[in-house]
C-alpha cells in the first residue's frame, strides 16, 4: 500500500495560476509562491455564497477518524458532480511533523498538495505569527527595562515557537540579575495571535484586536493591554502578508484554501474567516471543518467564529469510522478489526448524542461513515439501518481509496440538503448570558453534564472578568477531545456527570474567555523514537518519510 506522501508525489499538478483562474481569482489579486503556492489578495467580501458545510466528527479515537481526509473528498465529490467546490482547511503545525506520522492534508487519494511544502514552512505563515508574539514579548522586556513607565507588576505574556519542545516549558529570563522572570514557550499554534489572525475581518480589525491583547497588570491589578505599549502597528506590519489566504490544489486540481490553525480546545479551532469567505466568495459550495468532535470544533465554530463573522453553515457532516465507534462501544484497540454488531450498537450513542447537538444549532446532520478495508458489510449496514430509523441521512464514503469519485453520493446528499434548509442557525448562548450560564449551556446541553462545579481559582478569575466588563463575550471551553466529559476515560455517550471548572483566562484581542475544565498542554514534547529519525532527502532532492 502507497503512503500519502507517495500518492502526493505522483499528483498530476496544475500551475497554480491555473487553479486560480479556475476559481476566477483576478491576476493581480494572486501572489505567486513558486509554481503550486499562492496567497489570494483579498478586499470586501460582498456576495458570497451561502453553501457552507461544516465537516465534523464523533469523538476523536486513537484510530483517526480521517475529518481532512473526507473534507477534501467531499469538495472533490462536488466538484465531480458539477458544482463548483472549494475546500478551506486548517494550516498544519510544524511541531508535530518532527514527532509522529500523520499530516494534516487529507489521506489516500483525498489529499491536498504539494503536502510535503504545506507541512513544512509552507508560505511562512507561522513564521509570521511566531515573530510577531515574540516580537510583544522583547518589547514588554525592553520597556521594563527601560524604566517601566507603565508599571508592569505582572507580566501575563510568554514566549512562541512552532517546534514540540519539552525543554521549553518553563524558563528562567534574565537569569542570574535582579530582575530574573520566570517564563515559557508555548508552540505558536497555541498564541493567542494566531486566534486573532483566524477572527480578523481585515487589517483593520486585525490591527484593533492585537492592540486589544491583555499583557499584564500593574500594582494596582489594573489591566495593560497591547495598545498601551503603542506597538499595535508594528506587529500588523510583521502579519500583513499572512493575513493573506493560501491557495493550493487537491489531488483532483481543485481549488484548496488552507490558512490559521489556532489549537480546538485554548481557542476555537478553525481556520480563518478570511480564508472562509475568499472560499465563498469565488466558490458555489465550501467545504470547511472545525477541529476536534463536535462538542469542541463545531460548537466553537458556530458559537464563536459564525457569532462573530456572520458565516452561517447549511449542513453539518459527521463524520465516524467503524473502528471509532467500536472504541466508544467499549472494544479494546487489538480487537478492531474482528466484527463486533453488539459494541458497534453501544458507540453508536456517541454519534447520536452529535446529532442531537447539531440539531439544537438548526443544523441539518448526514453521517458520512469513512470507510476503512477492515469494515465488513453487516456492520456498514448496521449503521444505515440505524441512521434510517433515527431519520438521519446517512452516506457511505470511500474517498481515501477513490477520492472525489469516494463521495459522489455524500455530494448529492449535500446538495440536497443545503438547497432544502430553510432554517436559521441558532447559537446555545447569548451574548448577554453571565459568564456561568453560557458554562452551564455548553456543559448541559452539548455535553450532556448534570451540573458544573467551579474551583476557588476559577472564582478568582471569573470576578476579574466580570469586574473588567468582559462577561459579553463568548466562551471557549478547554477540555479532553476524547470524551463528550472532562473525563478522557468516559467514552461513548456519558450521562450524570459533572464536570469542574479550574480556571478561565481572558483573551481579550481574540475576543473570547477560555475556560478550563482540564489542563491543557500547550507545549508537546517528542517521542522516544520521534518521526524526524527517518526524514531524508534523497538523491533527487525529494524529501522522503515524512509520512
Ligand atoms: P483527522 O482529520 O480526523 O485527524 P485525517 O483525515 O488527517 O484525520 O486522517 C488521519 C490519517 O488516517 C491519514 O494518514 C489518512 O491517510 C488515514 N485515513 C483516513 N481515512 C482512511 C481510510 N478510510 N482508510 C485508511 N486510512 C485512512
Amino acid at each position: 500500500m502507497k503512503t500519502d506522501y507517495e500518492i502526493s508525489l505522483e499528483a498530476k499538478k496544475e500551475n497554480i495560476e491555473t487553479i486560480a483562474s479556475k476559481m476566477g481569482v483576478e491576476k493581480e489579486d494572486l501572489v505567486k509562491y513558486g509554481n503550486y503556492k499562492a496567497k489570494i489578495k483579498f478586499d470586501k467580501f460582498d456576495n458570497l455564497s451561502k453553501n457552507l458545510i461544516l465537516v465534523t466528527s464523533i469523538n476523536p479515537t486513537s484510530t483517526g477518524e480521517g475529518k481532512s481526509t473526507v473534507t477534501v473528498g467531499l469538495s472533490d465529490g462536488l466538484n465531480k458532480i458539477g458544482k463548483k467546490s472549494v475546500v478551506a482547511l486548517r494550516e498544519p503545525s510544524f511541531g508535530p511533523v518532527l514527532g509522529r506520522k500523520g499530516g494534516a492534508t487529507g489521506g489516500g487519494y483525498a489529499q491536498v498538495v504539494p503536502m510535503e511544502e504545506i507541512n513544512l514552512h509552507f508560505n511562512g505563515d507561522l513564521h509570521a505569527i511566531t515573530s510577531a508574539h515574540n516580537a510583544i514579548m522583547s518589547l514588554i522586556n525592553n520597556h521594563i527595562f527601560q524604566g517601566n513607565e507603565l508599571g508592569f507588576e505582572r507580566v501575563e505574556f510568554n514566549y512562541v515557537l512552532d517546534m514540540n519542545e519539552r525543554a521549553l516549558r518553563s524558563i528562567k529570563i534574565n537569569a542570574g540579575k535582579k530582575s530574573e522572570r520566570d517564563s515559557y514557550f508555548e508552540i505558536t499554534v497555541a498564541s493567542e495571535i494566531m486566534a486573532i489572525l483566524c477572527l480578523a475581518e481585515n487589517l483593520d480589525d486585525l490591527k484593533q484586536k492585537i492592540a486589544n491583547m491583555l499583557i499584564g497588570f500593574n500594582k494596582a491589578n489594573e489591566p495593560i493591554y497591547v495598545k498601551d505599549l503603542k506597538i499595535e502597528g508594528v506587529v500588523t506590519a510583521i502579519l500583513r502578508d499572512a493575513l493573506n489566504p493560501n491557495l493550493v490544489q487537491s489531488l483532483e486540481n481543485n481549488p484548496a484554501i488552507i490558512h490559521g490553525g489556532p489549537f480546538a480546545n485554548i481557542a476555537h479551532g478553525c481556520n480563518s474567516v478570511i480564508a472562509t469567505k475568499t472560499a465563498l466568495k469565488y466558490g458555489e459550495y465550501v467545504v470547511t471543518e472545525a477541529g476536534f468532535g463536535a462538542d469542541l470544533g463545531a460548537e466553537k465554530f458556530i458559537d464563536i467564529k459564525c457569532r462573530k463573522s456572520g458565516l452561517r453553515p447549511k449542513a453539518a457532516v459527521i463524520v465516524a469510522t467503524i473502528k471509532a465507534l467500536k472504541l466508544h462501544g467499549g472494544v479494546k484497540e487489538s480487537d478492531l478489526n474482528i466484527e463486533n454488531l453488539g459494541a458497534l450498537k453501544t458507540g453508536l450513542e456517541n454519534i447520536e448524542k452529535h446529532i442531537e447537538n447539531m440539531n439544537k444549532f438548526n443544523l441539518p446532520v448526514i453521517i458520512a461513515l469513512n470507510k476503512f478495508v477492515t469494515d465488513t458489510d453487516a456492520e456498514i449496514q448496521l449503521i444505515e439501518n440505524w441512521a434510517k430509523e433515527i431519520g438521519v441521512e446517512f452516506s457511505l464514503t470511500e474517498v481515501w481509496a477513490k477520492g472525489g469519485e469516494g463521495a459522489i453520493d455524500l455530494a448529492e446528499k449535500v446538495v440536497n440538503i443545503v438547497e432544502n434548509n430553510k432554517q436559521e442557525l441558532k447559537f446555545i448562548y447569548e451574548d448577554e448570558d453571565s459568564i456561568e450560564d453560557k458554562i452551564n449551556k455548553v456543559a448541559k446541553e452539548i455535553y450532556g453534564a448534570s451540573s458544573v462545579n467551579f474551583t476557588d481559582e476559577s472564582l478568582i478569575k471569573l470576578g476579574r472578568i466580570n469586574l473588567l466588563g468582559y462577561n459579553n463575550l463568548p466562551i471557549c471551553i478547554a477540555k479532553t477531545p476524547n470524551s463528550l466529559s472532562d473525563n478522557p476515560k468516559l467514552i461513548g455517550r456519558p450521562r450524570d456527570f459533572e464536570i469542574t471548572v479550574t480556571d478561565m483566562n481572558i483573551r481579550s484581542g481574540a475576543g473570547f474567555i477560555v475556560v478550563y475544565l482540564n489542563k491543557v498542554m500547550t507545549m508537546p514534547g517528542l517521542p522516544k523514537v520521534p518521526n524526524a529519525l527517518a526524514i531524508d532527502v534523497n538523491e533527487e532532492g525529494n524529501i522522503v518519510n515524512l509520512f
